[in-house]
């Protein structure tokens, strides 16, 4: 301790009782260290001449406690999607059921069967949890997975395509958020690109010509995340397989979403199903888990046995396998689409995109007065229809009608945009993150995805605007 400084000591702000509390909640390590940074900025600061700097044992106390609660809240958190967009990419995408939490739990709590193959005693395979519900559900001979559909579609390209060239469409050289850009994949893979046709109109002819000694596959992209309208020609899957397999060569298509029912048996827009192009004639079809299936994140790889098995002998399969908690989680809602009829009810996805307009309406009837009660004079908030999206390159020209709040400054004219940002931001630091979207000069709060209405209403009362 030095005599000559203002400051208390570490061990006299230690002994303050308050501070026991502190390390019994937090650790001696963590509180001991949090305070000695308080007092080392502090007295640093000081050192500068700034005004205030001086500290009293409590100041001290304080401050440390605060700032050990604030490192409390994980940095990876939950947060109230009122985007509209149902799978959002940047908020996590597709929610589990309670099927697939609890098997999740199940092998991270006690050790498992996960290589190991109970029938025989010996080392198993890890995709073998998967592989029969996926070989049912799409009616492929084989299957095997990956840690995401990128990963699929890079990993099959170089499996099967390595040094080789690769036919496609120009009109599908997608980029998929994130930097997923089938040009650069495809290099990657250590694939050749041929690009065929143009980008609104590519014909048999164009990949007829196309073919030669160089080619090693044929692949169609699910332009998932954009529609090309208007004068459009494409080549019908089963076409571009019979071509394939005329020439000898195979056939595979990137479907992006793909789910495993058909969403109009819901009222939902029709999305391409692996089903459907395994029977078109692919020989092999990726996608993810984590989109319209409404699992974790994973990519899926069906069709051909030879070709699957190839896959997995490739020596990337072993860098770009899945953990068991994934495994665990896919193949718990694999199994509940073997019960479609209850699917809407179990799996979080589709009952949020099923959710009927009205009840949306409904819930924002109830929650409209709480809020403009709450934000009253400073901003206007009306109810109003809306239209979300199933997002994550799915069904991208389509929307469901859905319900929420535009919000808007009270205050018209200057400023207005800041006012919208500030409220934006007010939302985002309460205890559950409420994320909007801003549109046409308000913050539009879809509810479609507003399951806690309870917990939502609960913390509006910390809204500080
Ligand atoms: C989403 C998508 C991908 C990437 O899938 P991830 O599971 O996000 O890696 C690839 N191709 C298409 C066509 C997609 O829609």
């Amino acid at each position: 301790m030095n005599p000559q400084s203002p400051f208390p000591s570490v061990d006299r702000v230690l002994n303050l009782s308050a501070m026991q509390a502190l390390i019994a909640r937090f650790g001696r390590t963590r509180t001991v260290e949090t305070l000695r940074s308080v007092l080392d900025q502090a007295r640093a600061r000081w050192r500068d001449g700034a005004p205030g700097a001086l500290l009293s044992e409590e100041d001290a106390l304080a401050r440390c406690a605060h700032l050990l609660e604030a490192d409390e809240q994980p940095s990876l958190r939950p947060v109230f999607n009122l985007t509209g967009t149902v799978l959002h990419t940047n908020l996590g995408r597709a929610l589990f059921p309670v099927e697939a939490v609890q098997a999740v739990m199940d092998v991270l709590t006690r050790p498992c069967n996960l290589e190991f193959d109970l029938d025989s005693g010996r080392r198993g395979d890890r995709d073998c949890h998967v592989e029969d519900l996926l070989c049912r559900l799409t009616g492929a001979e084989a299957a095997t997975v990956v840690n995401n559909n990128a990963a699929a579609v890079f990993l099959a390209l170089n499996a099967l395509a390595g040094r080789k060239e690769v036919i496609v469409s120009r009109g599908e050289l997608v980029e998929i958020g994130g930097a997923f850009r089938i040009p650069d994949i495809m290099f990657r893979a250590g694939c050749r690109l041929k690009e065929v046709g143009t980008t609104n109109r590519t014909h048999l002819r164009d990949f007829e010509a196309a073919i030669s000694s160089k080619t090693g596959l044929l692949l169609k992209v699910h332009t998932s995340n954009y529609a090309v309208v208007g004068f459009i020609a494409t080549v019908p899957e089963q076409n571009l397989a019979k071509l394939a397999h005329e020439h000898g060569l195979s056939f595979m298509i990137d479907l992006g979403s793909g789910t495993l029912v058909d969403l109009a048996r819901w009222g939902l827009p029709s999305e391409p199903t692996p089903q459907e192009a395994l029977k078109a004639g692919a020989d092999l079809v990726t996608f993810s888990g984590d989109k319209l299936l409404g699992g974790p994140q994973a990519g899926i790889i069906v069709g051909r046995r030879d070709l699957v098995v190839k896959i997995k002998k490739n020596p990337l399969k072993r860098a770009l396998r899945l953990d068991k908690m994934t495994l665990a989680a896919l193949e718990a809602i694999l199994r509940l689409y073997r019960d479609p009829d209850r699917l809407a009810d179990r799996l979080p996805t589709l009952r949020l995109l099923t959710r009927p307009a009205g009840d949306i309406e409904a819930a924002a009837a109830r929650v409209l007065p709480l809020l403009q009660e709450k934000l009253a004079g400073n901003y206007a908030v009306s109810s109003c229809a809306c239209a979300s999206q199933i997002g994550s390159g799915s069904l991208p020209v389509e929307r469901l009608a859905s319900h929420g709040f535009a919000i808007r400054p009270a205050k018209k004219g200057r400023g207005e945009g800041s006012a919208l940002e500030r409220l934006s931001a007010a939302f985002r630091v309460l205890p559950v993150p409420v994320i909007g979207r801003i549109e046409d000069g308000a913050l539009v709060l879809d509810l479609r995805c507003l399951e806690d209405e309870s917990g939502f209403i609960r913390q509006l009362a910390k809204l500080s605007v």
